[in-house]
């Protein structure tokens, strides 16, 4: 991990963003916290989106009670999408209605992607979703012995938050715990308690490959901001034009743009 340089443009953005609510670099993300810091390097362009939206005031929520209290401060509204009860903060919501009808009028959709779990997430959602990575990929580096039975029943019984950090140690010995073993865990699913799902600033779009859907997505303020998430928009509530003032660089993949924080 490399050292993260506090002059990039997304670090000075970031703690503007954080002054406004009366919040230090080091509340968010403490510091030496390898966990934390690679979070916000991947998933933080919430961090420095518009005023009426509410970012988790941690990088990394570590309990079912911490990510309840946080989501009833947010408040969050629901609507129904085909089958699905899809949930977000009130201005996501709003704005996501907005690009739906858009979408509608011009003969597309915006319709979510594996149902409820498409918008907002529990800690538990989370924590399942990390163990549906985690235990096969440990069957996996045991049975061709990357790891031996011990490391194992080790990894297994740690608290979550050190699961997490150990298993990005081993990624960087190529011991890789995506689903297809080739990459890490991260660019599958994020670590438990620091989706932004959990922000209910995420939404993921079935129509994902559409130019237009993607253009008109934007317009509403949602933006793809996590590097080869293909389907995740995240709610920042700005026009594209101001994303670099916040931070944010473009980065093109496969014909689509991400933004990302620019911590360079
Ligand atoms: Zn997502």
């Amino acid at each position: 991990m490399p050292q993260p340089n506090l002059a990039s443009p997304y670090y000075r953005a970031l703690r503007t963003a954080l002054a406004a609510r009366d919040l230090a670099l080091a509340d968010l993300c403490p510091d030496g916290d390898v966990v934390a810091r690679r979070v916000l390097h991947d998933y933080g362009a919430m961090f420095v989106g518009a005023a009426n939206i509410l970012p988790p005031p941690v990088c990394v929520c570590t309990s079912e009670q911490q990510v309840d209290q946080f989501q009833k401060a947010a408040g969050w509204t629901a609507t129904n999408i085909g089958d699905a009860t899809v949930e977000l903060q009130p201005a996501a919501m709003s704005a996501l209605l907005r690009a739906r009808a858009t979408a509608q009028h011009e003969g597309l959709n915006i319709t979510p992607r594996d149902g409820a779990e498409a918008g907002r997430r529990s800690y538990a959602d989370t924590v399942r979703l990390w163990n549906s990575r985690f235990l096969p990929a440990l069957a996996h580096w045991l049975k061709v012995g990357r790891l031996t039975q011990e490391q194992v029943a080790r990894l297994r019984t740690l608290p979550i938050n050190e699961q997490v950090a150990e298993v990005l140690e081993l990624e960087t010995e190529g011991i890789f715990f995506s689903k297809d073993l080739s990459k890490s865990v991260l660019y599958s699913i994020a670590a438990p308690g620091t989706s932004q799902h959990v922000a209910m600033l995420a939404f993921d779009v079935n129509e994902f490959l559409d130019a237009r859907v993607r253009e008109i997505m934007a317009t509403a303020g949602w933006f793809q901001t996590v590097l080869s998430d293909l389907p995740h928009f995240t709610f920042l509530g700005l026009e594209e034009a101001e994303l670099p003032s916040r931070g944010l660089k473009p980065v093109a993949v496969n014909g689509q743009t991400f933004w990302i924080p620019d911590v360079v």
